[in-house]
């Protein structure tokens, strides 16, 4: 074992010391332990154990455990601090700029116990309520979280999104607008990603020769027909030199494995290599079918739907009229809902709904009974003020442990809808999810399900549930389920849509917005819909004011009905 080793144990046993938040006396004895063991000139394993003591910046505790990591390999204190410290917690260790002082108050006092949970807290704007962690701290750990995620290549289709455009662009510049073709799972409208796919029209050869530039991108892999690079930014692109069979090859690798064999076995017989496409639209007009896009080529269902003509008309942004569920500076939002409201105008949107967080949501600032009264007199001056524009007084209900909601039936009844969401105590079995979740379905004043299995993606799995029995449950309770158009949630998951849609389900777009700009994150929950083949009659905010205005009052008479 070398001394380089041996300073690497004291240094981490200094970080974890500080991260459980024992005392700061004792940690410092092994961080300089580690400084001093680093910078010895004799290597520890060929000095006199005896004399380990009196070395500068080393006492007998010190010398003791490098005895004991010499002679067995391991650091006892080391290794129990190792076994009680979460993956997560020792994962943030990796983040620049994150020390270990920080991960103590991110874990002990905010309870995020991973890098995703910590960038989801960044994101709502969470930290900054704690002493140590101004604004500008937040962002640069978002930054390094960002950094950090990339470098694995780890991307949600949002950050890919913001990326596209320049990634075309270069690519049309070098080899020309009609060589080059993205394909792949961002062409398939995926959540996540781990590379961007091009198809460029020229030989391998050409196409490495143009990447040979000043700095060029790490070549990661390579065959006979394709290159992945590792572009400065941590993206990887893949660029496929395809010069015959471009149709084909688009289809190809644009398409779910069990949607392409099922269609070219339906269609063409074994002749679809061999058939001449003058572009990928052609092989659905071959095949006498109207053109399946690629977000939509998973499963062997909407070939039968096409044959049929019984294609969906597919929800786009333009379909979205007004936007709901938003947080406003009552909560955690940066905005106050005159802002927020009047954004909405300027974007012809036709309606606002307020849903801050509610009272358990301390963290949050959730909303106290006496704030939902003034919030709520507030919503009512504007809605004088800004007519026809309306906004609707609604809430982010905590679901309760036991599955009750956040309020008595006497404030829950004062709001146009409420939004019922799990935020705490995510770690459930499925038996316990689901008693959580169908007794908030079973509520009468439950409007809307909030982001269903509580998911982050890339870094959070969702409370295991069974997705039938809850989007049956709702079409039941006439419940709306959100699709969470935060691209981190993306929850309910497109999978899903098409089944929703078949049992009778309304479901929601939202953009769980924090910010105005947040509002745009109604694009992602388009994108992911579409890949559901959500129509837009199918989703509550594509409802014109007057059929949102029916529907909330339709459905308060049934909860007086009901109670
Ligand atoms: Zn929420
Ligand atoms: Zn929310």
């Amino acid at each position: 074992m070398n001394n380089s080793t041996i300073a690497d144990h004291f240094a981490l046993l200094s970080k974890l010391m500080d991260i459980h938040g024992e005392n700061s006396f004792k940690t410092k004895t092994y961080s300089i332990a580690a400084f001093h063991i680093e910078r010895l000139e004799e290597q520890l394993t060929d000095t006199d154990r005896n004399t380990y003591g009196s070395i500068k910046g080393l006492g007998a505790s010190v010398a003791a455990k490098i005895i004991e990591l010499i002679d067995t390999g391991k650091m006892k204190a080391l290794d129990d601090l190792l076994a009680d410290t979460p993956a997560g917690i020792l994962e943030m260790l990796e983040l620049k700029g994150v020390g270990p002082k920080k991960i103590h108050v991110i874990w002990k006092e905010m309870g995020i116990a991973s890098v995703g949970e910590l960038e989801y807290a960044c994101i709502e704007n969470r930290l900054t309520r704690y002493k140590g962690f101004g604004e500008k701290t937040q962002v640069k750990i978002l930054e390094s979280i960002n950094f950090y995620n990339q470098n694995k290549g780890h991307f949600l289709y949002a950050q890919i999104h913001e990326l596209f455009p320049s990634i075309q662009n270069y690519l049309e510049k070098i080899f020309g607008t009609d060589k080059v073709w993205n394909t792949g799972n961002y062409y398939r409208q995926l959540p996540t990603l781990h590379e961007l796919e091009f198809i460029v029209a020229e030989k391998l050869e050409f196409i490495k020769q143009k990447f040979q530039t000043a700095y060029p991108p790490e070549l990661l892999e390579e065959t006979a027909n394709s290159v992945l690079y590792k572009l400065n930014n941590g993206l990887r692109l893949r660029v496929y030199a395809i010069l015959e069979g471009i149709p084909q090859f688009l289809f190809s690798t644009s398409s779910a494995p069990e949607f392409s064999k099922a269609f070219q076995q339906r269609f063409y017989d074994g002749n679809f290599e061999s058939t001449t496409f003058s572009s990928e639209s052609e092989i659905f007009e071959k095949a006498n079918l109207p053109y399946i896009p690629a977000c939509l080529r998973e499963s062997v269902s909407i070939i039968d739907r096409a044959g049929q003509n019984d294609m969906p008309t597919l929800i786009q942004v333009s379909d979205i009229k007004g936007i709901v569920h938003n947080h406003s500076t009552w909560s955690d939002g940066l905005f106050t809902i005159e802002d927020m409201a009047r954004a909405l105008i300027d974007k012809k949107m036709e309606y606002l709904v307020i849903s801050d967080h509610s009272r358990s949501a301390a963290y949050a600032n959730g909303l106290t009974e006496e704030r939902i009264i003034q919030q709520q007199q507030v919503i009512d001056e504007l809605n004088k003020k800004l007519a026809p524009f309306r906004i609707y007084k609604s809430i982010e209900c905590d679901i309760l442990g036991d599955g009750s909601l956040d309020y008595s039936n006497e404030v829950l009844a004062t709001f146009d809808l409420v939004i019922a969401s799990v935020h705490s105590n995510l770690y459930m079995s499925e038996t316990k999810a689901m008693e959580r979740l169908m007794k908030a379905i079973e509520n009468p004043y439950t409007t809307i399900l909030g982001h269903l299995t509580g998911r982050l993606l890339l870094s959070r799995n969702g409370y295991p549930i069974d997705h039938k029995k809850i989007i049956e449950a709702c079409v039941a309770h006439n419940v709306v389920i959100e699709i969470n158009a935060n691209p981190h949630r993306l929850d309910l998951d497109w999978s899903w849509i098409e089944y929703a849609m078949n049992k009778g389900a309304l479901l929601s777009i939202n953009p769980d917005a924090h910010t105005i700009e947040g509002f745009d994150d109604i694009r992602y929950g388009v994108i992911a819909a579409q890949k559901g083949g959500l129509t837009p009659s199918c989703n509550l905010s594509s409802f014109s004011l007057a059929a949102f205005e029916d529907f909330i009052s339709k459905r308060k008479a049934a909860i007086i009905s009901n109670t």
